[in-house]
């Protein structure tokens, strides 16, 4: 009942100047960990699932537990399919109840790309479902899904305006430098490529790869137009990490409720902070 496409959670971050943070969850306690702290803040969210994340948890349990949580919180929630690239997939979850999509054609030819999109946009928008499609390919690793450095490349601007207008799509993902996963050096975002395709496409722009860029860089996208912000790995780090620092010390421990508490408290310090650099605090 509260799970929302993030058409109008986007266009209020563009006119607002913040970003919607999504965050990639995985069972029921990240979405606790997410529902609870977007509800302390009172920030807008997106929870996102790969196609693995919806493989592994069942879509019938992600979609309970994401309205569960919109419900408990009174919360206008975004369950939304990250990276997803079949399009009977997408169908099967948008008709279970789902309202925000990534269609990831990145991997296909320019006119492949497009008609993949147009498909998927032509189908979602009669749900009231939101798409995002993605020009130009990142690097990293996502999902099972490896793209090698060189076989990643960035969004031309004047193919982005091409792409929008042929799609009709309601967000478009860029590719202006930042990685899936763990970056190996320091990050570098192309703020004069960002700023072109600002220019040139009026829709809310996002950024996949966030974890690992430093915090004036993600503020500066989004005053580059950036108004959605995706943060996976950074959350999984720090709920492994909790699990095996308490291991460490408390190695005979076999309850789940007490070893997975910390890493509920680490990820939550996480997802404070990232909503905080979003500027999302207070805007719901
Ligand atoms: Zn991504």
């Amino acid at each position: 009942m509260y799970l929302v496409s993030n058409r109008d959670m986007l266009y209020r971050a563009q006119r607002g100047g913040y970003a919607v943070p999504a965050f990639n969850i995985h069972n029921l306690e990240t979405v606790q960990v997410i529902a609870e702290t977007a509800a302390e803040m009172q920030s807008p969210v997106i929870m996102a699932g790969t196609p693995g994340t919806f493989n592994y948890a069942g879509v019938d349990y992600l979609l309970e537990i994401c309205q569960a949580a919109a419900r408990r919180y009174k919360l206008p929630l975004a369950l939304h399919l990250d990276h997803h690239q079949a399009i009977d997939d997408i169908q099967f979850k948008v008709q279970q109840g789902v309202r925000s999509v990534m269609v990831d054609g990145s991997h296909l030819p320019f006119v492949d790309n497009i008609a993949l999109v147009q498909q998927t946009v032509a189908f979602c928008h009669r749900y009231d479902a939101s798409v995002e499609a993605e020009l130009g390919r990142l690097g990293g690793e996502e999902d099972d899904l490896m793209v090698e450095g060189a076989d990643s490349f960035f969004t031309d601007p004047d193919a982005a305006i091409h792409f929008v207008e042929r799609t009709g799509i309601d967000s478009l993902a860029v590719a202006i430098g930042s990685a899936h996963g763990l970056y190996s050096g320091e990050p570098k975002l192309d703020f004069i490529r960002l700023a072109a395709i600002q220019q040139r496409v009026s829709i809310p722009l996002v950024l996949h790869g966030a974890s690992g860029i430093p915090e004036e860089m993600v503020k500066k996208a989004i005053a580059c137009g950036i108004c959605k912000v995706n943060v996976a790995t950074e959350l999984k780090i720090a709920f492994a990490e909790a699990i095996k620092s308490y291991f460490t010390q408390h190695p005979a421990e076999n309850d789940p409720r007490k070893y997975i508490a910390p890493a509920k408290v680490a990820m939550k310090a996480v997802v404070a902070d990232k909503i905080r650099i979003c500027g999302s605090s207070g805007r719901l």
